[in-house]
């Protein structure tokens, strides 16, 4: 058995089309959604992030601005920063691109942002609505998890559903949003015992733990739906050997570039699963999509009242 690959690089492009349509008829409308990226100081990882978000704004018809303070900042300077930001009736979505440097308070810059413009879904107003089932805006890396599932026809109610990982960004809310949608679902973290035995009941498993092909082939029940969310850098030969021993054209890759990425199953699990995210080009592509369908989102709340469009997405109408 080989499983079906979902293809979230194919989702992504749908998920676009329906984006444009919704950003020309909120434009037409006077109200061209805008998005903030706040880059603080240098680093490289972080400056790569903004310039692919601000690319997919560009793609989608969708205004941009960046803001970099430098490395140096203050608290105060970056909640002014914020605040100005909050006031801007053009900018729609702020996102504050982390990590932040070591003297910013991360949570109290994070809670400055006003929940209507918070499209990466990390205030606590959000993630309360989230957990009391209200509308509101969601993280994007789960968000993304639930359309992948929704856009293969992978059924979720009554499905026994296992979370590797409960962090605040992908475990919690991914937890949250499957069990609105009816899953009974199990939430596991380091401390779980007996991790096989748990993974072997689940008819659906998303993987967020960090840890390259943790998860094994034989932990999973065949023909379940996996959606592997880490991504894992892999640089020892050896490990890479390991874990790609059935794939000889991805391990001459590997020993071409000196690196693999993998997620936190290991991949032999495409002969036991039903139907299995890619890494990369699974989970990857969609959480620059899901802030792009949140920006636009935002917009449609704040400027048009909600007022559902005629072509609005179902990512955006969630
Ligand atoms: P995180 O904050 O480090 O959380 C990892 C979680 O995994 C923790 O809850 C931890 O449990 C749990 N865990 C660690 N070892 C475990 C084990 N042996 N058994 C069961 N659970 C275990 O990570 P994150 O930010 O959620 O990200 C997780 C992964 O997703 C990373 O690989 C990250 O790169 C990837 N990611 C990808 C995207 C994307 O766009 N594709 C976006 C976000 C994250 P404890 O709570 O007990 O420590």
């Amino acid at each position: 058995m080989t499983a079906r690959i979902l293809d979230g690089i194919k989702i992504r492009d749908q998920i676009f089309e329906e984006l444009k349509d919704e950003v020309r008829v909120l434009t037409s409308a006077g109200i061209r959604p805008g998005l903030a990226a706040v880059l603080t100081g240098d680093n490289p990882a972080s400056q790569l992030y903004v310039k692919s978000k601000i690319a997919a704004c560009e793609q989608l018809g969708i205004a941009s601005a960046l803001i970099t303070p430098a490395a140096d900042t203050t608290t105060l300077d970056m909640l002014r920063v914020v605040d100005d930001l909050n006031r801007d009736n053009e900018i729609d979505g702020i996102l504050v691109q982390l990590p932040l440097p070591p003297q910013v308070d991360t949570k109290r810059v994070l809670e400055a942002v006003d929940p209507a413009k918070d499209v990466d879904g990390f205030h606590p107003v959000n993630l309360g609505r989230l957990v009391s089932g209200r509308p509101g805006l969601v993280a994007c890396t789960p968000a993304g998890c639930m359309e992948i599932l929704r856009r293969n026809a992978i059924s979720i109610e009554g499905a026994n559903a296992v979370v590797l990982g409960r962090s605040d960004i992908v475990g919690k809310p991914m937890a949250l949003l499957l069990m609105h949608a009816n899953a009974t679902v199990t939430i596991c973290h380091s401390k779980t015992r007996d991790l096989p035995e748990v993974l072997r009941r689940a008819n659906i498993i998303v993987a967020a733990m960090g840890k390259a092909g943790y998860v094994e082939a034989d932990w999973i029940r065949p023909g379940a739906s996996v959606i592997d969310v880490g991504t894992n850098k892999v640089t020892d030969p050896k490990e890479a050997e390991g874990l790609l021993r059935d794939f000889p054209e991805r391990l001459e890759k590997f020993r071409a570039k000196g690196s693999v990425l993998v997620g936190d199953v290991h991949p032999d699990a495409i002969h036991i699963a039903g139907a299995l995210t890619p890494v990369p080009g699974g989970v990857g592509p969609m959480t620059i999509t899901m802030l792009m369908s949140n920006t636009v989102k935002a917009a449609s709340l704040r400027r048009a009242g909600g007022r559902p469009l005629a072509s609005q997405s179902s990512a955006s109408a969630r």
